[in-house]
């Protein structure tokens, strides 16, 4: 039983841990009895045998002879004879297909004699040396590492001493002089002459398709992909075809449907008298398929035939690579293709109308991504006025124009005014979240993608650059520079969130017609749509899709959204409910100064008084919240950070102080402001006083939320509203706190249902974001009504990373040495965090059988954690208005 090799006859396409992609489709096209050129594959494990020792198993030696023997016995020629030479490529094919490896090497077998018998054998002199000379050059660069463009060079200074326009202009005496030349380069760059064994040839190219395996390029690309280090690689060896054998030979890439519109009929491209590469370097103008058709009708009724019985075989879009020696199609590649988002809704549709897969099916070959891709809008390519300043790392995709400003003030000041602005920071920090808020834009000097700017612009669907590294940002002139341009505020600026890039000016944006069919529904799509059938083809996809994925998704999807107006956006988008209403928005901007005199009060009078003064303010947001999500859950969670976030930075109000009192000025407030703000300073603030400690710490904060939750539910209750408001108390670490809560709840509830005459049965529940609060979450049940997943927090805490300076600080250097495949914060530690969640989703129906639990936070719009939220049994997931669509998908995925 061979270990090492395995027949394209004796294999399938399910055997790619072992052989690889390309080495299983090209056994299962031999078993379909499509046209492949015979060969055998060197498996994956002969990869891992060589790589554990750095040496190639005897084994493997003689199994490739003996392939190789059975080979030459099938097409009656031997490898490299002098009189009628069987050549082979050596290929290299890993599992998941990776650029970065060595890619081909063509024509193993010839050799000064061997050229010889090729050119007698077809007839064909000029074919045989430029064969010969492709075998150099590709074996030169490949296998012995010398620079490819030392002999494009020279083909080059050949083609130019001939007057060829086209390397197919070349005589055969010209390509016997090259490949001399092509000799010599050999000689002298690798100090060893051209190989002229061809075994020798065979083996040394099998050893550099392994050895491709480890190089830095392609280690990196394993690295960004997630694909393990210690698969190894295939090689397939497989006859030549020859493509380059004249007029009536050539080679091709084709497509079974269009992958970028995903448009049903074939599509490639063609060149004749051509081989291997050539097609998609561009040398030469290509034909397309039509045109095929024209010149070699049979070739291409064959390989029309050959892309349906691909397609019906693997019932999706498939590539495929061939050639046509002489009229005779052979096929030498097929996978299933790569697509853009729009091709990927629109195929899986109608590979279901054509029967061929079902709606479930169909579901799983789109994604939550595929989906959010086709809903930013984006700028038109098409606009050649478009200045590129410069181009850092896309963190929130989008399309964002209008004038640059610098910091939230401004941005805040324009907006109002109705001017669109781009906030351009060096980087961003929670006070500059009303300038967020108020941008289409932000774009920073500094970061990365889980940054501040970049964490909160995903969070809120705005357009967000990050990591602007060339970008000098001043604050003190207003302006930033980027090499020998300078913007000042006020100038207009357009950045690509997908892309990373930076314009200078306005770039044209064109309206995504998903989002129309999102926000606005199908029929308003269609007629934004108008005549192209493409794009109406497409939101008809995400229809059927969508509705589809609702219709066996167990998961509800909820949003976050702290405004009415979020959530007006979020029901738009589908949410069936508000998972998290931030109640600390309610406190900025012009209730700064109210919250600040609750926070500076003297006494509990004074206390009271200002409390009263916020009390109506916040009633009438939770009604407008309400009545926009009347008969939808709406789960409002009381004040959640430490409260020197309300007051001023305590450096800037140092620095004031003391110019202040330098100049003489009597400042009293500011005085007393300084000194509560470093009363309240603490080391560690995401660890210090917030949550329900603040709530119980601070007497009347919490009461006021609840009081002005209860009074708004009464309110929308007489004006004949459904409203079901949850009270959501965060950061619990024990159930005694929640008690405390608790009680205090009922008796406001109590009060205002006799105040006003309604009855009022609100839940309180909690959030589980401590590892204390999930290890003891039977305990909590106890006087929790739900609970919600605060997986940011439970992240951070669980970790021990605090959020806020980790991911600059050392994430990209832990994802480098894989200590973290990807960030806990984007996607959830299923093994770590994930334990926790599932140890309090135990407990808590345990204590509380039928207890309602969801999460709240990035992990909700997250298609990984989304699957891991559905396994676990949570009720729903909530997530950012934008991301509701996409987590309807992917919960309809994980359905599956
Ligand atoms: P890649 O993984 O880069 O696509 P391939 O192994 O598919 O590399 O080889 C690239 C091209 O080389 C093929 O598309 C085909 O045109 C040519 N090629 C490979 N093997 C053969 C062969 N046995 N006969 C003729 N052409 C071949
Ligand atoms: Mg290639
Ligand atoms: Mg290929």
């Amino acid at each position: 039983m061979a270990m090492y090799v395995q027949d394209f006859a004796e294999g399938d396409k399910d055997q790619k841990d072992l052989l690889g992609g390309k080495g299983a489709n090209l056994a299962e096209m031999t078993r379909l009895g499509l046209p492949v050129p015979p060969g055998f594959t060197i498996t994956t494990k002969a990869c891992r045998a060589y790589m554990a020792t750095g040496e190639v198993p005897p084994e493997l030696r003689v199994e490739v002879t003996m392939a190789l023997r059975r080979l030459e016995d099938e097409v009656e020629r031997q490898l490299g004879d002098p009189y009628d030479p069987l050549l082979v490529s050596v290929r290299s094919g890993a599992k998941f297909s990776m650029p970065g490896m060595m890619e081909t090497v063509l024509n193993i077998g010839l050799n000064d004699a061997s050229v010889k018998g090729l050119a007698a054998i077809s007839g064909d002199e000029r074919f045989a040396w430029d064969s010969y000379r492709r075998l150099i050059q590709m074996f030169g660069k490949t296998v012995l590492d010398i620079d490819g463009d030392v002999f494009a060079a020279a083909l080059d200074a050949k083609k130019e001493a001939r007057g060829a326009s086209s390397d197919t202009d070349l005589t055969a005496a010209d390509l016997h002089e090259l490949v001399d030349e092509f000799k010599a380069i050999v000689l002298a760059e690798s100090g060893y002459p051209f190989p002229q064994h061809p075994r020798e040839q065979l083996d040394m190219a099998i050893v550099a398709v392994f050895d491709s395996w480890n190089t830095d390029r392609a280690r990196l690309y394993r690295r960004k992909e997630r694909i393990p280090n210690d698969l190894g690689t295939a090689v397939n060896i497989c006859t030549m075809v020859f493509g380059n054998l004249g007029e009536t030979s050539g080679t091709g890439v084709a497509f079974t449907r269009d992958p970028a519109s995903g448009q049903p009929g074939q599509y490639g491209d063609y060149l004749v008298n051509a081989q291997g590469e050539d097609v998609v370097a561009g040398i030469r103008n290509t034909l397309s398929l039509a045109d095929m058709e024209q010149v070699d009708p049979q070739s291409f009724s064959d390989l029309r035939a050959a892309m349906r019985r691909l397609e019906t075989h693997y019932r999706d879009l498939c590539d495929v690579e061939f050639t046509v020696e002489r009229g005779k199609l052979w096929m030498l590649q097929t996978r299933v293709g790569k697509r853009t988002a729009p091709a990927a809704f629109r195929i899986a549709c109608e590979l279901v109308d054509e029967h061929l897969i079902t709606m479930d099916e169909a579901l799983t070959r789109v994604t939550g991504e595929q989906l959010s891709q086709l809903m930013f809008p984006r700028f038109d390519a098409n606009d050649s006025s478009r200045v590129l300043l410069t181009k850092a790392m896309a963190a929130s995709p989008g399309a964002a124009v209008g004038a640059a400003v610098f910091d939230s003030e401004e941005a805040v000041r324009r907006a109002a005014l109705g001017e669109d602005v781009v906030l351009v920071r060096r980087e961003t920090n929670p006070d500059d979240l009303g300038g967020m808020i108020a941008s289409v834009g932000i774009l920073t000097a500094r970061g990365g993608k889980t940054s501040h700017a970049a964490v909160v612009a995903r969070g809120m669907g705005r357009t967000c650059v990050v990591g602007a590294e060339k970008i000098d940002v001043d604050l003190a002139t207003r302006s930033f520079t980027v090499g020998k341009r300078t913007v000042k505020e006020g100038d207009t600026i357009a950045i690509d969130g997908s892309t990373g890039e930076v314009f200078l000016g306005a770039v044209e944006v064109v309206p995504s017609p998903a989002t129309t069919y999102l926000e606005r529904g199908l029929d308003a799509a269609l007629e934004q749509a108008g005549e192209d059938e493409d794009t109406r083809a497409l939101v008809r996809a995400v229809d059927r899709l969508l509705t589809h994925a609702d219709a066996i998704r167990r998961l509800r999807v909820e949003a976050n959204a702290d405004t009415a107006a979020d959530a007006a956006r979020a029901r738009s988008l589908g949410a069936q409910g508000i998972g998290l209403c931030r109640t600390e928005h309610m406190f900025l901007g012009d209730r700064r100064v109210l919250i600040e005199r609750v926070i500076l009060a003297k006494d509990d009078t004074q206390r009271q008084d200002a409390l009263d003064a916020l009390l109506p303010l916040q009633r009438s947001d939770f009604e407008e919240l309400l009545a926009e999500m009347d008969g939808l859950p709406t789960t409002i969670r009381l004040i959640d950070p430490p409260l020197h976030e309300f007051l001023p930075d305590l450096t800037e109000l140092s620095v004031r102080v003391a110019l202040a009192a330098e100049r003489g000025e009597d400042t009293p407030e500011d005085i007393e402001l300084l000194a509560a703000v470093r009363r309240m300073h603490e080391a560690n603030p995401m660890l210090g006083l917030r949550g329900v400690r603040l709530g119980l710490v601070v007497p009347g904060l919490f009461a006021l939320q609840i009081r002005a939750i209860c009074e708004a539910t009464a309110v929308r209750l007489a004006a004949g509203g459904n409203p079901h408001p949850e009270i959501m108390v965060p950061l619990v670490g024990s159930v005694q706190e929640l008690y405390l809560v608790r009680d205090e709840a009922r008796e406001i509830m109590a009060d205002v249902a006799r105040e006003r005459d309604v009855s009022l049965d609100i839940p309180v529940g909690c959030m589980i974001e401590l590892p204390r609060a999930a290890l003891t979450a039977g305990r909590i049940a106890d006087a929790a009504q739900f609970f919600s997943f605060g997986t940011n927090d439970l992240t951070q805490t669980t970790w021990g990373f605090s959020r806020d300076d980790v991911e600059g600080a050392f994430f990209a250097e832990y994802t480098d040495n894989g200590v973290l495949a990807v960030s806990p914060f984007e996607t959830i530690d299923a093994r770590g965090v994930g334990k926790l969640v599932q140890i309090a989703v135990e407990e808590g129906r345990k204590a509380r059988p039928g207890m309602t639990m969801g999460v709240c936070g990035e992990h909700g719009g997250d298609p990984e954690s989304i699957r891991f939220f559905h396994a676990v049994g949570l009720d729903y997931v909530s997530c950012s208005p934008f991301r509701v669509p996409v987590a309807r998908l992917e919960a309809g995925r994980a359905a599956i």
